[in-house]
């Protein structure tokens, strides 16, 4: 299958501002786990998303269109350790609430570093997504970080983190283009009506 053709729609601030969808699929993680380079990848564009240089400055929710009605969700990254606990509760809140009530949400891909992953609020965002039965897909990011030797080893230990078995989990490297074939043919099938 071709590239997700994005198309920027907007940025919000709050879920109420998102644009109506029939069918939407979003993208989540910690700050620096790859997010932005991901979505520019699996789009083939090279400045689609902007990845971070100012770690925690806008906190958006960024939505972009395959097609009338058919949607891709950039969720702000959760996890920066230098902002005060109120701004990441609020952050909490906007994802949460993202999360719960957007109807024509699809699938929910969270990312998680390859090379260090899963941290421990990944493992929060999976227990919550998994309590609050939100469908989601694992996606290892930055596989060309690991070594080969170290590879198999790597699989069971990421996939243990998360819960999941080694097959359950997607991996990724967006500057070496490894799996993103199969993850546009992925999103594709999580978008089809
Ligand atoms: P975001 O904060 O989650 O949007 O992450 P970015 O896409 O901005 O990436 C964070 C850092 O990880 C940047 O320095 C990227 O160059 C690097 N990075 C992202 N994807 C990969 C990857 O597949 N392999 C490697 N080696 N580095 C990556």
């Amino acid at each position: 299958m071709p590239p997700i053709p994005l198309r920027f729609l907007k940025s919000a601030t709050r879920v109420d501002d998102l644009p109506e969808s029939d069918r939407e699929v979003a993208v989540v993680g910690r700050s620096n786990v790859g997010k932005s380079s991901l979505i520019n990848a699996f789009a083939n564009r090279t400045r689609l998303a902007h990845t971070s240089k100012t770690p925690g400055r806008t906190q958006l929710i960024n939505i972009f269109e395959v097609e009338p009605g058919v949607t891709v969700v950039d969720l702000p990254g959760y996890g920066y350790a230098k902002v005060p606990n109120r701004v990441k509760q609020d952050w909490g809140q906007m994802i949460e609430g993202y999360l719960l009530h957007r109807d024509c949400l699809q699938m929910v891909m969270v990312l998680v570093d390859g090379e260090i992953g899963p941290t421990k609020l990944d493992v929060q965002m999976l227990d919550w997504l998994r309590s609050n039965e939100i469908p989601h897909q694992v996606i290892a990011t930055k596989s060309d970080k690991v070594k080969s030797s170290k590879k198999p080893k790597r699989r069971i230990e990421l996939s243990e983190g998360c819960n999941l078995e080694p097959g359950d989990i997607v991996w990724v490297s967006a500057s070496k283009g490894i799996g993103i074939d199969r993850l546009q043919d992925l999103i594709w099938s999580w978008l089809a009506p």
